[in-house]
């Protein structure tokens, strides 16, 4: 199995490279921000006390993510290895993200972490907001206090793999196609 998390911060490009990374390699794309949508368009109890905090550009508590990632597992016994996008986005989740891979006998390979200034992404997610439908693009404060978020809780998720030497900085600004290269650069020598 190879087990990648495509890190970065909102707004960072994680969404896109994943589309094109998973028809590339076959991996199993799983994304927390997605499935919380899911949850949301189909009005669970889940998805509306999520949809609570997304609105307000907070995480959603651990459990409920890391719930909804070990059910994700376990539904999908015959992936090759996963994409995780948009998880782990904290220390908790990271070291139970872990624990689940383990007993499943796998492991991250490797965390790509996607590297664009503050002012690129508060752009690139505005226009999103124009065409997304997402209520969360839309808000100029919504979008500075999910960046806030992720400096305050997520940032240390990529400090948590440094210590096992599994983060590989990769620039996230340019052409969607050179991106890309850059990824494919990367899982092609450890895939
Ligand atoms: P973005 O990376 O653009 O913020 P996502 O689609 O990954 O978009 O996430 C949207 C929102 O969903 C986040 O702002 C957060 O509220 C919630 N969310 C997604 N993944 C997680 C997670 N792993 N832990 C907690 N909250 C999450």
């Amino acid at each position: 199995m190879f087990n990648l998390i495509l890190f970065g911060p909102p707004g960072s490009g994680k969404g896109t490279q994943s589309e094109k990374l998973i028809a590339k390699y076959g991996l199993k794309h799983l994304s927390t921000g997605d499935l919380l949508r899911s949850e949301i368009a189909n009005q669970t109890p889940l998805g509306v006390e999520a949809k609570k905090l997304m609105d307000k550009g907070q995480l959603v508590p651990d459990e409920v993510v890391i719930g909804m990632i070990s059910s994700a597992l376990d539904t999908n016994p015959e992936a090759k290895g996963f994409l995780f996008d948009g998880f782990p986005r904290t220390a908790a989740q990271a070291e139970a993200l872990d624990k689940l891979l383990e007993l499943k006998k796998t492991s991250i390979a490797v965390m790509l972490a996607l590297n664009v200034t503050e002012e690129e992404l508060v752009k690139r997610l505005m226009k999103r907001g124009e065409t997304s439908g997402r209520s969360d693009d839309t808000n100029e404060n919504v979008i500075r206090a999910r960046i806030t978020e992720y400096h305050n809780k997520t940032a240390v998720v990529a400090d948590y793999y440094k210590n096992f030497d599994k983060v590989v900085m990769v620039k996230g600004e340019g052409t969607v196609n050179d991106i890309f290269s850059s990824l494919s650069a990367e899982i092609d020598t450890r895939i």
